[in-house]
């Protein structure tokens, strides 16, 4: 065993190298049949994901709460510096952020126990039902690794500004948290890998026939050459708009998956810039989705009133994820396409990520001047 390393964060856990030199493993120890080791190691990874993301959303909440309390007591120019518009701005992004991937996080971990006890109502065994209900949500699993680290990474980062110079000194709660946070988009197989993996995935799965991806995709490129739907204002209900904006996003990430799979067939893998674009797309779909489905739901439970602030948060981030869809959308068009077809593209881009226009600075106002009252996260 190797000395334990000096790390940049996380000090409170030892990290140090092991090694096994022919190590005698008793039968009885086996933690499965002979040669089930790899599925096993790969399906405690997406548990692992799954768990990475919520730990990160947990941290998330702490950084803020510091931040929230530390912008009320710190006074520039005779005001508390959590009555400015711009510290604002950074306090409710970072709580619609935390908020949008708990709720992603909750999501996926319920379909994961559904499936779990759908498993085991067919009779299956309890560890074989959660190995088959991991497998089949890996793909949310991924996501949530990548989108709960990349909130805790923006999230402590704001803080340390929130905080100013305060911020920077060791003697603050930011450099801890700021260090610490920094692993999450290492370990559990980097962002990168995981990016990659979501794609690999989805792809993997339409080629088995698990998924129709192609048959959606083809659709859609046949609709960007037609008359654009502008749909009927008689539809009534709770987010007709924004579910036809969601309902869009997707479409948008179909083309560009659609368009990028026939360009390149077998070596899209070579073309992991267009993987990354295409796996934010998705990711920024998965997560609009839930939070508005959970606001839906709140509003169905306690009313609309008492979830107004949610409300506004689903929205806001929703605009967010519109803009992230188009941004990583036009990267991945405009690395691949030419010509009329890169024209079209951008077209059916540009219709498929339409939001009409909403006043986020006073939504954002809102939310941080609620928790700026109660002087933590309240969501
Ligand atoms: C503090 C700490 C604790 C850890 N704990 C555990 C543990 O408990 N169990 C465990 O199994 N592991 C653990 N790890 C290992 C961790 O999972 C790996 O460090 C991590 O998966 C990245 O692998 P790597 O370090 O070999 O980086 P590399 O694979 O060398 O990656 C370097 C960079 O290259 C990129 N890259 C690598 N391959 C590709 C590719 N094919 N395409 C595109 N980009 C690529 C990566 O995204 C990254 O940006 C721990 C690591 C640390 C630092």
């Amino acid at each position: 065993m190797n000395e334990p390393e000096h790390k940049m964060g996380i000090k409170g856990s030892d990290t140090r190298q092991i090694f096994f030199n022919d190590v005698k493993v008793p039968v009885e120890n086996l933690l499965s049949e002979r040669g089930n080791g790899f599925k096993i190691a790969v399906n405690i990874l997406n548990i692992g994901r799954i768990k990475l993301g919520i730990a990160a959303i947990g941290g998330s909440k702490e950084v803020l709460n510091n931040a929230i309390r530390y912008s009320n007591e710190r006074k520039q120019f005779k005001t508390a510096i959590s009555q400015f518009g711009a510290i604002k701005h950074k306090l409710a992004e970072m709580a619609l952020k935390i908020y949008a991937s708990e709720t992603a996080s909750y999501r996926a971990g319920q379909n994961i126990d559904d499936l779990i006890e759908d498993f085991k109502g067919q009779g299956m065994e309890d560890g074989q039902a959660k190995l088959k209900a991991l497998e089949q949500f890996a793909i949310e699993c991924a996501i949530m690794k990548v989108h709960g680290s990349e909130v805790l990474d923006y999230v402590v980062d704001e803080g340390v500004q929130v905080y100013g110079g305060m911020g920077y000194s060791a003697d603050a709660p930011m450099d801890r948290s700021y260090r610490d946070a920094r692993i999450n988009r290492i370990f559990e197989g980097t962002n990168e890998i995981n990016r990659m993996l979501v794609v690999d995935m989805m792809l993997k799965r339409a080629m088995k026939g698990e998924l129709d991806l192609m048959g959606p995709a083809m659709a859609v490129a046949k609709e960007i050459m037609s008359i654009p739907d502008f749909g009927s204002d008689e539809e009534e209900g709770l987010f007709i708009a924004e579910k036809k904006v969601l309902k869009n996003l997707k479409k948008a990430a179909l083309m560009v998956s659609g368009a990028a799979v026939q360009k390149f067939m077998m070596t899209l893998s070579n073309e992991q810039e267009i993987l990354m674009n295409v796996a934010d797309m998705a990711i920024e779909v998965y997560v609009a989705e839930s939070v508005l489905l959970r606001v839906e739901k709140l509003i169905g439970i306690k009313g609309e009133e008492a979830v107004a602030l949610q409300k506004q948060m689903a929205l806001v981030y929703l605009h967010e994820a519109v803009e992230k869809v188009n941004n990583a959308g036009r990267a991945a068009i405009t690395s691949f396409a030419e010509g009329d077809e890169l024209r079209g593209m951008l077209m059916g881009l540009k219709r498929f990520t339409k939001i009409d226009p909403m006043n986020l600075k006073d939504a954002r106002r809102q939310i941080a001047d609620a928790m700026i009252a109660e002087n933590k996260y309240i969501f």
